[in-house]
């Protein structure tokens, strides 16, 4: 009940404010989002890798108002992709981007998301690595897909995210299954209204298995976002009987959420790779972790009040 209020919430100027401004904020913030510079990031970049985790890096900002916000997030991932370079790390640090950051709803928005993040995706390219469009409302999609199409005719590892959620998507999964693409299938954490989704937990857990088994039937690289360990576990079953080595699949999940998981999948020799988001725009990222899990957020109401 609470997920949808939050939700709502994520989208309020006044509630950023007063949020953001709260003391004890950056504490509860810091689990989910280890930095704000890329300075403060490479340290736990290092520290993931050397714990055999690969990484997915999403400077976190969304909801941009002009082309020059635009363009920042544009050079703030370039500004990563450097960093990266020096670490030699090659395709186990990917990046994560959110095309509304790059420009995608401002006018002209499709043309400039793209103008914006095709720089990024070569720079990738040119360190061994790639990058995944992450899925946002249902409005964007269409936009997201035909850019990560677009992407796909010269850097073909170009990933791109799928919710569970969306009536859609099991179309979306078939096409992307039979073009071989890199897909990450997750349960969606947007507010989306009842004619164009699930909304009840048990009909978004049978679609992500019926989607699941889509794309590991197909000729893509499944990428199974999700810290849910029944899921987790017909995963690995699913890629069993879908004849599937270790290394033609992976898991991903959160940074802050379920590390011992983390840690466990890599030891038994699965890919694992851990979303892990920095910046300082971080208020609508936050707000979806709270929205994930009513305890977060009694944990944040807790710790602002006996702060406050
Ligand atoms: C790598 C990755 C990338 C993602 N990218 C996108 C994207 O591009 N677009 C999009 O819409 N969504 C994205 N998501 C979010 C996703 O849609 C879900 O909202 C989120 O993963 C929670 O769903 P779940 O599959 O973990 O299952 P749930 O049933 O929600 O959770 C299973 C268990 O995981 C733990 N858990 C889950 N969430 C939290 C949390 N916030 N805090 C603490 N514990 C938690 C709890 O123990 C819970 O019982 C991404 C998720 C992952 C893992």
């Amino acid at each position: 009940m609470l997920g949808p209020v939050i939700l709502a919430a994520s989208r309020s100027d006044r509630m950023r404010r007063l949020i953001s401004a709260a003391p004890v904020t950056r504490q509860v913030v810091d689990r989910f989002i280890p930095g704000e510079t890329v300075d403060d990031i490479v340290p736990v970049i290092k520290d993931l890798t050397a714990e055999g985790l690969e990484l997915t890096m999403d400077v976190v900002g969304e909801d941009i108002t002009t082309p020059e916000q635009a363009t920042a997030a544009r050079d703030a991932y370039l500004r990563l992709v450097e960093r990266l370079k020096e670490l030699e790390l090659g395709p186990r640090v990917e990046m994560s981007v959110k095309l509304s950051m790059f420009g995608q709803s401002l006018p002209g928005g499709h043309e400039l998301a793209l103008a914006n993040v095709r720089p990024v995706v070569e720079a990738a390219a040119a360190i061994g690595t790639t990058v995944t469009l992450d899925a946002e409302d249902h409005t964007t999609l269409d936009s997201m897909f035909a850019i990560h199409e677009e992407l796909r005719k010269d850097f073909p590892q170009t990933g791109c995210v799928i919710q569970a959620y969306l009536f859609r998507t099991e179309a979306d999964a078939r096409r992307l299954a039979a073009s071989g693409s890199r897909v990450r299938l997750v349960k969606g954490a947007y507010k989306e209204p009842a004619e164009v989704a699930y909304q009840q937990k048990h009909e978004i857990d049978k679609a992500y298995v019926r989607i699941l088994k889509t794309l590991m039937e197909g000729e893509g690289y499944p990428m199974v976002g999700s810290h849910d360990p029944r899921l987790i576990s017909i995963a690995q079953d699913l890629a069993h009987k879908a004849g599937r080595k270790l290394d033609e699949y992976e898991f991903q999940m959160l940074y802050g959420i379920r590390g011992d998981e983390h840690l466990r999948l890599a030891a038994e020799g699965h890919r694992m790779r851990v979303y892990t988001a920095y910046g300082t725009d971080w208020y609508g990222y936050f707000m979806r972790r709270l929205a994930e899990k009513p305890a977060n957020l009694r944990f944040f109401v807790r710790s602002m009040i006996s702060k406050g």
